[in-house]
């Protein structure tokens, strides 16, 4: 994309991962490391989309059981993919109810082994093997840019850019209606805020995470924000001239370039990082 942007982009494209987004990668760690009797109980979640899938189909793939609790009003094709992986799912109102008490009172009631979807240290590392591949293939970056909602995709990737290009500044990138991280680096603690709305429904977390808050706070540079309308237009982009679908959230980090230009000549690192979106609402979207 050098030519439009007068920088080397390199984009990680994580919508073309298993599940279609990069939460594979932390689902599948986390369970890996699970011992015979954790195996045998099964796993359980809770995730407004995509994190539900991963769980899915990383314990299909291992031959456990999965329970993943999900907001009423999940995306319907995340709902669908996550029942079709052979994941059972139990809804809540995301607006009054609490998502980790049902969690955790279902993990106790059945044995599971909860797995939460950014907050803990095997899921964090295992998303972070998408900054590690980058970097892997591309050389030393300038800047990495990555989306947050929780913090385990930009906790994982500081981890892995600090490891193997120091000189990397790694930028997070929130919806402007969720700046929660923006606010809790600013402040030296975690803010907790309402759930945000915003079309970014993957990054529409209320606080970041607390094995992840640390990490971002020595590891990342710092956090901008985008609007829901520039999310559309990086949508667009996406899929008029790369010929690809990316959701509303996986559109964050490419969507701060609108904002936040690097200076010409760096080489620049985008994580993209999924690809799951309703055909129906990615049609209003593009109309
Ligand atoms: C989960 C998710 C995010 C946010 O990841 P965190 O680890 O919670 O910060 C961003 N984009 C997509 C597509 C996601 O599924």
């Amino acid at each position: 994309m050098k030519s439009l942007a007068h920088r080397s982009l390199f984009f990680k494209c994580e919508n073309f991962q298993r599940m279609g987004a990069f939460k594979f990668r932390g689902a599948y760690n986390a369970i890996s490391h699970f011992d015979d009797r954790q195996r045998a109980a099964g796993v359980i979640t809770y995730s407004s989309g995509n994190h539900a899938q991963a769980i899915a189909l990383s314990a299909k793939l291992t031959g456990i059981r999965a329970t993943i609790v999900m907001p009423e009003d999940a995306p319907a094709a995340k709902v669908a993919a996550t029942r079709g992986y052979g994941g059972e799912v139990i809804t809540y109102d995301r607006y009054t109810q609490n998502r980790e008490e049902i969690g955790r009172k279902l993990a106790e009631e059945r044995g599971m082994t909860l797995i939460p979807p950014y907050d803990h240290p095997y899921v964090i590392a295992g998303q972070g093997t998408a900054a590690k591949e980058l970097i892997e293939e591309t050389g030393p970056l300038d800047y990495l840019f990555v989306c947050l909602g929780g913090g385990g995709l930009i906790g994982g990737c500081a981890l892995a850019a600090a490891a193997l290009a120091p000189d990397c500044k790694v930028i997070g990138v929130e919806p402007e209606a969720g700046n929660d991280a923006q606010q809790s680096l600013a402040r030296g603690e975690i803010v907790h805020i309402k759930v945000p709305r915003t079309i970014a429904d993957g990054a529409a977390s209320t606080h970041v995470g607390a094995y992840n808050f640390p990490i971002i706070q020595r590891h990342v540079d710092r956090i901008v924000t985008v609007s829901d309308a520039q999310l559309i237009e990086t949508l667009r982009f996406f899929a008029q001239r790369m010929k690809m679908v990316v959701e509303p959230t996986g559109c964050l980090a490419a969507a701060v370039l609108q904002k936040v230009v690097p200076v010409e000549g760096k080489r620049v690192g985008v994580i993209v990082s999924g690809g799951n979106v309703d055909l129906a609402k990615l049609a209003q979207f593009v109309a």
